[in-house]
């Protein structure tokens, strides 16, 4: 089932989203609620969605860079953002341990800001601690384009929105990004 994607000035989405128990991940509910967010994601279509983006304030979110995605997209775009496929993966619960030093820049978007762009800096490398859909333990080191996914979706966990860290005179309409901004972008 398609679920409703909330937008900015909702406030769920600037609440900091709790932790889920061991039980709670392995209830029926929540493999529903994956299922769901899954299903939002790719119809969107998008490349991360946190539980907060369909109104529930809860630890979760599902990332999958697909090569449906990719494929449309020019091989020095996809080089410079050094962005590649990254299959589906449910973060519960995450936790940034490690963040490297570099940063790099680019436009990103969000599903909660339809329709708008902007220049953020992400950490080009990250490592997080998470929890499984089954509630194990797990570890993934990302770097380029699933780095910036996964600080993204993290950020979501915590009340943060993209607007919070961008370059403020860099957002843009999509129309617009199209017109002046997408050319460039590509070079970078
Ligand atoms: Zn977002």
């Amino acid at each position: 089932m398609r679920l409703k994607i909330l937008q900015a000035g909702d406030p769920v989405l600037r609440e900091p989203a709790r932790p889920l128990d061991t039980q709670e991940i392995v209830s029926d509910t929540l493999k529903r609620l994956i299922q769901d967010m899954r299903e939002t994601m790719y119809d969107a279509p998008g490349v991360g969605l946190a539980a907060p983006q369909v109104g529930l304030a809860i630890q979760l979110a599902v990332i999958e860079d697909r090569d449906e995605l990719l494929r449309n997209l020019p091989t020095d775009e996809l080089a410079a953002k050094e962005r590649r496929s990254v299959p589906f993966q449910v973060l519960i619960n995450p936790k940034i341990v490690r963040s490297g030093q570099k940063h790099i820049e680019f436009h990103e978007g969000c599903l909660s800001l339809a329709g708008f762009q902007a220049v953020v800096p992400r950490a080009r490398e990250v490592a997080v601690e998470y929890l499984d859909e089954e509630g194990r333990p797990r570890s993934l080191e990302a770097s380029g384009w699933y780095a910036r996914i996964v600080q993204h979706e993290i950020d979501h966990l915590n009340g943060i929105l993209y607007i919070d860290r961008m370059h403020s005179r860099s957002f843009t309409s999509l129309d617009n990004w199209n017109r002046f901004w997408k050319p460039q972008s590509a070079a970078r």
